[in-house]
Order: C-alpha cells, then structure tokens, then sequence
C-alpha cells in the first residue's frame, strides 16, 4: 500500500544497455519507482516515464541511445497518461559521461543522472514532473556504497549482489574506471546481510558483481577478501553461487580452490583474457601474461576438472599484428571455451588506446575476426558435448522463447538447457525450481534433453567430476 505520491499511477519503463551492473543498477531504479507507487510496463510507447541505463564502454550503445532517446520524440502519449509529456531520463556510464551535454543535444531530454546518484534520481523525476525543465546531476564519487536501495527482481529466484563499484586498472582501451570511479568496496556484514534476505526470500542464485571481484576488500581491509566473500556467502545455504568479472591477474590460488570445496559455487567461471598475445596484453595494459592465463587454466582444471570456462577477446586493437592474432587463436583453440564473447575493437575517446592509430585495414580485421568466430563455435559444440547422457540439475527460467512447449533454463555450467514439459504441468509452474534433465543432444549454444524422472540428478551430473 503506498501513500500517494507523484508516480502513483504513472508508468515507467527501464532500458538497458550493456553490462551486469548496469542490469542490477536498473533493477535498483525499479525497485525504486515500484515503492512510490509507479507501474512497470514493458514497452516505451505505454510508458510514462522512460528511464535508460546506459554504457559507453562499446560504441554501438552510444548510438543507440541517441537514437531512441530522438525517436521518443515521435512517439504519441499513451491513452489516460495524465501526463502532457512523456518524461525521459538518460543515466549510467553516458549520463556520467556527458553530463549537460546530452540535453543540449537532445532537447527533449528531461532528466540525466550519473553512475554514483541513482539514489537521486526519483527526485530528480519528481522536480521533472512538478517543474518542467531539464534537470542534470552528476557527481564526482560516491560518497559511500549505495547500498540501501531497494530492488525490484526480474526473476524471483536469482539476483545479482553487487560487492564492488568501480574499478582501480585502467585497461588502456576501457572507459570505466573514468566514468564509474575507483574500485570502492561494501562491507563485508552488508554483503552477508543482503545475501540472508535473498535465502530467507527463496533466491536460489546469487551472482556476485564488481568490475574486478579478485580485489575486493584492498580498500576496506588492505587485502583482497575474495575468497572469504565466498565462505561467507556458501554459509548462507545459498543454492547457487556466480561471479563476474575475475581479472586474470588478480585470481588467487585460494579462489581456484573455492571451486573445488565450495558447495553452492558452480562449476562456470568467465576469466577475461581479450588477446592471446603478450605484445597486445602490454599495450592494453592487462599487466598479465599468456603464460600466465594459461597456468591459471591449468590450475581451475586442476581443481576442478569439469569447469566451463568464458571468455571475452578484442580482435583488432591497434597495433595487432598477423602473428599477435595468430596468437590469441591459438589460445582459444587450447582453453577449449564453453563461450567466447567477441568484439572488434572500437575505439573509446577518453582512453589512451584512442590516441593510437592503426593502419590495418578493416576487412584484414573483419577476416580475423570471422575466423575467431569460427573455431568460437567449433569449441563451444565440442565443450557441451561433454554432457551427453549426463543427467544435469537445471534451474528453469521459464518456457522457451523458440516453443512454448519446451522448459528453458541453466545447468550449473551455464549452460541454456531445453526439455520438454511435462503433460499438465506450465512452465511459469516450474519456473524458479531445479528439476534434473538428462542430456540427449548438445550443440554450440544450448543443450536439449528430457526430464529425469527418479529426481536424483547429482550436483552437476555426473560430467563436472564432483
Ligand atoms: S578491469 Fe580493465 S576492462 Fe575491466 S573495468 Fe577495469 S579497466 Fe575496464
């Protein structure tokens, strides 16, 4: 029941571009509007207020965002809006970025937040809504981890719990750290605190989030507390546990471990490594080498042999010679991922990549890159076949988006599993529960199976060795 305020009735929608944490972050803004009476929708056009969560680290969303922020411009009102306009905000990486900027271009623009205020920006709306005008606030650093804000799920079963903001490693081609600040990490009780609401309230999966979440803790407690972040977070009785982003050059061997004893973490782990070249990993300013991701492969298939490992790669970035490539295939050939997340280099202005020309032509990159993808998927299809005739825990996220017909959801490896319903039963029934599938097809992207009836899928079936 909410008291009435100036959303009551008004209904919102949230656009996201880009990374995990700007997911979270627009969760976070749903949360927000929902507590002071404001209706989530699902299209811009039945929307009163539009709010989107942008980034800037890839140029495509850069465009985007301008222009569908021009397009609302024509967009007629909803029926029974009580509104004579729509009202627009614009926040994450770009509102940190550009600032005044956006509604100088932009004139129809109303609000524009940055990546340390999200708690400002009902006010914000508030003085939109009552006021008219634009209204523009960005801020230099956080004050303090903005953790008190509610949240609205998108799923009532999984969420994402945020333990680092910002990040201290200023990658030469990466925008972040400029536009989210330094790495500041929450305390450890609240992790714990917010984790303990999340079991209480039957959340099956916590996926932690941070730029770099190896560091977590140098700043709060002069050392990176990574792993007890995990025993702390297993001790909850949480069923499953994700992280993302570990950078190569902070994984411990302590962490490593963690996947071998640790009962919730799941057996996936996406380590970043963006060129398989030790001349690019210089100049990107990675500060780790081939070897050195290599040996850390070896020790997480050590630990734990079934282990699906992604990855993100750059093709292209200046200076990249044919044996630089040559290089970072050959490496993917030899990790074998689950996925790869492929980029061609763009450039970001405001880094220090930028300033560096390179005279490669673009078709010799786009034929690199067609290549990568190629063996991408060639090892992805050779990685999930590992799964046939194992009988998987699968967490289902709801029917399938290509037939209704077929459950959807994820192993422990992360993987997309399909199976079909059983007689009677609606996947929205099922949704949110682990039900054990065994695995009778397995291609590039997802694998397909049928239900297990004895209910007696081991954890992770029998293919991850544990
Ligand atoms: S680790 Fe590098 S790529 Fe990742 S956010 Fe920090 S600077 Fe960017």
């Amino acid at each position: 029941m909410h008291t009435h305020t100036p959303f009551t009735n008004l209904a919102f929608c949230v656009r996201t571009f880009g990374c995990q944490m700007n997911k979270h972050d627009s969760e976070r803004i749903a949360g927000m509007l929902e507590g002071l009476g404001a209706l989530p929708v699902e299209s811009i056009e039945e929307a009163d207020i539009v709010v989107f969560m942008t980034c800037c680290v890839r140029e495509a969303a850069d465009t985007r965002l301008y222009g569908q922020v021009a397009s609302l411009k024509n967009t007629p009102l909803r029926a029974g809006t009580p509104l004579s306009k729509r009202v627009v905000a614009v926040g994450g990486c770009i509102g940190q970025r550009d600032g005044e900027r956006l509604v100088e271009e932009l004139p129809h623009l109303d609000v524009v937040f940055g990546t340390h205020n999200l708690g400002s920006l009902p006010r914000l709306l508030e003085a939109a809504l009552e006021e008219g005008g634009h209204h523009v606030e960005v801020l230099d650093a956080a004050s303090s981890f903005p953790t008190e804000l509610p949240t609205a799920r998108e799923h009532a079963w999984a969420a994402w719990l945020p333990i680092t903001v910002g990040c201290n490693n200023f990658c030469s081609y990466c925008i972040v750290p400029y536009v989210r600040g330094r790495e500041k990490s929450r305390p450890l009780e609240d992790i714990v605190a917010e984790a303990e609401g999340y079991v209480a309230a039957g959340v099956k999966e916590i996926t932690l989030l941070g730029q770099n979440v190896n560091s977590y803790g140098r700043d709060l407690y002069g050392s990176p507390r990574f792993a007890a972040v995990l025993d702390a977070l297993d001790a909850t009785g949480i069923e499953r546990l994700r992280f993302a982003t570990s950078h190569p050059k902070d994984l411990t061997d302590e962490v490593i471990g963690k996947f071998a004893t640790l009962r919730s973490l799941m057996p996936a782990l996406h380590l970043p490594v963006q060129s398989g070249s030790d001349a690019v990993l210089a100049a990107m300013n990675r500060r780790y080498t081939r070897g050195h991701y290599l040996e850390l492969v070896r020790k997480l298939r050590e630990a734990l042999p079934g282990i699906a490992l992604s990855t993100d790669i750059i093709v292209g970035f200046p200076g990249e010679t044919a044996k630089d490539f040559e290089d970072t295939y050959r490496l993917v050939d030899e990790v074998g991922y689950h996925q790869v997340f492929t980029f061609i280099y763009s450039k970001r202005e405001g880094t220090p990549a930028a300033s560096v020309d390179d005279p490669t032509p673009r078709d010799v990159i786009q034929g690199r890159f067609d290549r990568l993808v190629d063996l991408v998927q060639q090892r992805a299809f050779e990685a999930n076949q590992a799964d046939l005739g194992a009988v998987v825990d699968v967490l289902v996220e709801g029917a399938s988006k290509r037939d209704a017909g077929l459950l959807a959801g994820r192993s422990p490896k992360n993987q997309t599993v399909h199976a079909p319903l059983p007689d009677g039963v609606s996947a929205g029934e099922l949704a949110g529960t682990v039900v054990p599938v065994r695995i009778d097809e397995a291609k590039t992207w997802y694998l397909s199976g049928t239900l297990a009836d004895d209910g007696a899928a081991g954890h992770a079936g029998a293919a991850d060795g544990r």
